[in-house]
């Protein structure tokens, strides 16, 4: 966050901690016989990587997904390092930071595991790529005596398309379970969010949901259940009575269809509020909706408040952000949605 002494900050992140831990709580149901671990790469979704894990350490959870060691780091004195798995690996100059701060890499290749041998670093996880053709190692470079001297903890995969009905999910199922009969693991990971949902096929002894636990429905059935956690607010920074035919924000994209009242509140796409939202999104007043009208800008947002006559300069609203209905808005992931969320939030968890 960034902060000015003395200042109010504009806009805010209101975060619902118990919706946090009761998706957290969901997941780790839906996941049958396995577990739920947690991803919180990316500062938590956007969310805030440090409350995130503090809850949902508290909500039981024991492993942590995190993409780099900055982000390990960031968390270490939350939770014990072990708990938490760095995805990207184990790079030449990770080496140093990895061994003094103790989380674990999921290895991703030959190279990664020789590279972890030869530094003696201990128990570790290892990624096979089951078919996503990103990080990790194909079951074509499992040769012989790859794996030796290694103490795996988790072998893992990820599924590339968990959240849609095609034949790629069983497909690689079918190859995960034909490989992990190769690697001397503790434990096995194999769904994300969505791939909870897919059934106990999928679920092995630990799942790693990210999406959901932030709000993310990753597949419809989870609609019902899962809930929003995170509330972007903007304080209203003018209000303005413009007449018919007014054009609004850059290149006019908007002109008043009669005379209008318009307010313009403190929030941007410098804010994860992208220009998708532009002539779509929309925000709350006191239960009213107030349109999004012309372009989003860098730190401005101009709405349709024609129809709150009480609202005034200074009064916060409350931007529509239930994650499946602005991405449909937006054109954004709700992946994008989260990650996308700035530093000039201040972030009020309850
Ligand atoms: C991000 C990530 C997850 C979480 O996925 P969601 O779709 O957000 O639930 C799980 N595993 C790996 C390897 C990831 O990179």
């Amino acid at each position: 966050m960034i902060d000015a002494p003395g200042a109010q900050m504009p806009l805010r992140l209101r975060l619902d901690g118990g919706a946090l831990t009761s998706n957290y709580r969901f997941l780790a149901n839906a996941s049958g016989s396995g577990v739920a671990g947690a991803a919180v790469k990316a500062n938590g979704y956007g969310l805030g990587a440090r409350e995130v894990v503090a809850r949902l350490s508290k909500a039981g959870c024991r492993d942590f997904f995190v993409a780099h060691w900055a982000e390990a780091f960031a968390i270490a004195d939350i939770v014990p390092p072990d708990q938490i798995t760095v995805l990207n690996g184990v790079g030449e100059g990770d080496i140093m930071a990895a061994l003094s701060l103790g989380a674990r890499p999921m290895l991703n290749s030959p190279a990664q595991i020789e590279r972890w041998r030869v530094a003696g670093g201990g128990r570790c996880h290892v990624m096979i790529d089951s078919g996503i053709n990103r990080l990790g190692i194909g079951p074509e470079q499992i040769s012989s005596g790859l794996f030796d001297g290694l103490d795996i903890d988790i072998v893992a995969s990820h599924l590339a398309s968990a959240d849609e009905d095609g034949p790629q999910n069983a497909q690689q199922l079918a190859l995960f379970r034909q490989v992990i009969s190769m690697v001397p693991a503790q434990r096995r990971s194999f769904a994300n969010s969505a791939g909870i949902m897919l059934g106990p096929d999928y679920h092995f002894e630990l799942t790693r949901p990210g999406l959901s636990l932030y709000g993310g429905i990753a597949r419809p059935q989870m609609a019902a259940f899962i809930k929003q956690v995170a509330f972007p607010q903007a304080q209203v920074l003018q209000i303005r009575d413009l007449p018919a035919a007014a054009p609004v924000g850059y290149n006019a994209t908007f002109r008043c269809p009669a005379a209008m009242r318009v307010a313009t509140i403190s929030l941007g796409y410098a804010d994860g509020y992208l220009r998708g939202f532009s002539n779509s999104g929309a925000a709350k007043f006191d239960g009213t909706s107030l349109p999004v009208i012309g372009r989003v800008s860098m730190d401005l947002v101009t709405l349709d408040a024609s129809g709150v006559q009480n609202l005034r300069e200074g009064d916060w609203v409350e931007l529509d952000y239930t994650l499946a209905d602005a991405s449909r808005q937006s054109g954004l992931s709700q992946y994008e949605l989260l990650a996308g969320l700035g530093q000039r939030y201040w972030r009020g968890w309850q």
